[in-house]
């Protein structure tokens, strides 16, 4: 295993609320990510995957409250100021691909106008013809169209406008991507390519990449490992070889959502998540649960790769 890019150590968040009331988005996240490897963050909308990435890049609103660490080389982002993370961090050296690139992109200028001025801004790039050849490579990685680079944002599909942003955050060459649903209003072709591009640079440039997405397909199709989030926790922490594979997800959860698939078994999950802001003692899936005993009135804590206090063993899967 390479040298960690990103070592997350009990991260959590809280958000609070008028009238004294504590919701708890993110609790004890705990995981690294490595130089050259994909981490796929997955779980449900709502399950607190999005604020964890904002913690990262220091975007939480003002009543959020965090707690732990979160190291990128010497730099902790949780404790680090504004002015920090705005000069040093964000772009330089770590790029995002967001959930609403609309609203990420300036909607007054061109989408080529945006890359030139990221490629000047980022890189040692210099001379008019230079930036301008050096945003077009930008955009073809991306797989947005050159006969679109002088178009807005408003003249933009939802999917073009993901592929700018795409674009855009490839730009600054950073060590540590962090693509929060980077698939969103894609077709699967797109998709496909998308992650195809991530993960070429991964792999290409040594990077480290977290994936942050709902799309088990695409977390499949580009993971070296994956880290299930429930009710803010990680409840399953494995390679995404045995996740997706053989024995499979040793959590309740985990294997619901694989069970869910059209591919699969089509099955939903019966029951919905709790609310972060209401969330019952104890371990957060037991009301879903099947497997659930008095136990499970205690919180499981993450232990080799999994937090649950009767997960599947492979002799169980086999059965
Ligand atoms: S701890 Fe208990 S309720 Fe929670 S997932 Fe495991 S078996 Fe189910």
């Amino acid at each position: 295993m390479k040298a960690a890019v990103l070592s997350v150590r009990r991260l959590s968040v809280r958000f609070l609320m008028p009238g004294g009331r504590r919701v708890a988005a993110v609790t004890d996240a705990h995981f690294d990510v490595a130089a050259g490897e994909c981490l796929a963050l997955i779980g449900e909308s709502g399950c607190g995957k999005s604020v964890l990435a904002s913690a990262l890049l220091g975007l939480l609103p003002a009543n959020a409250q965090t707690a732990g660490e979160a190291r990128l080389g010497d730099l902790d982002l949780l404790a680090a100021d504004e002015r920090t993370l705005a000069r040093t961090v964000r772009g330089r050296r770590i790029g995002l691909i967001p959930q609403s690139p609309a609203a990420h992109l300036t909607p007054v200028r061109t989408i080529r106008s945006q890359l030139q001025e990221t490629v000047a801004e980022l890189t040692g790039i210099r001379g008019r013809a230079a930036v301008r050849t050096a945003a077009e490579a930008a955009a073809e990685r991306a797989a947005f169209p050159s006969d679109h680079l002088d178009r807005h944002p408003h003249e933009l599909s939802g999917g073009l406008a993901q592929r700018a942003a795409t674009a855009l955050a490839l730009v600054g060459d950073a060590p540590l991507l962090l693509a929060d649903e980077p698939t969103t209003g894609l077709d699967r072709d797109l998709v496909d390519h998308t992650v195809d591009e991530l993960r070429r640079h991964v792999d290409t440039a040594d990077r480290a990449l977290l994936v942050i997405t709902h799309d088990l397909a695409a977390a499949e199709r580009i993971a070296d490992r994956v880290a299930v989030m429930y009710a803010g926790r990680i409840v399953e922490l494995t390679d995404a070889a045995t996740f997706f594979g053989t024995p499979g997800p040793r959590h309740p959860y985990s294997r619901g959502l694989l069970q869910a698939l059209p591919d699969r078994d089509f099955t939903p999950i019966p029951g919905m998540p709790p609310e972060l802001g209401d969330l019952p003692d104890g371990c957060a899936f037991t009301a879903r649960c099947h497997l659930s005993t008095a136990a499970c009135a205690a919180v499981p804590q993450l232990t080799d790769t999994v937090a649950c206090h009767h997960p599947y063993v492979p002799e169980d899967i086999r059965a």
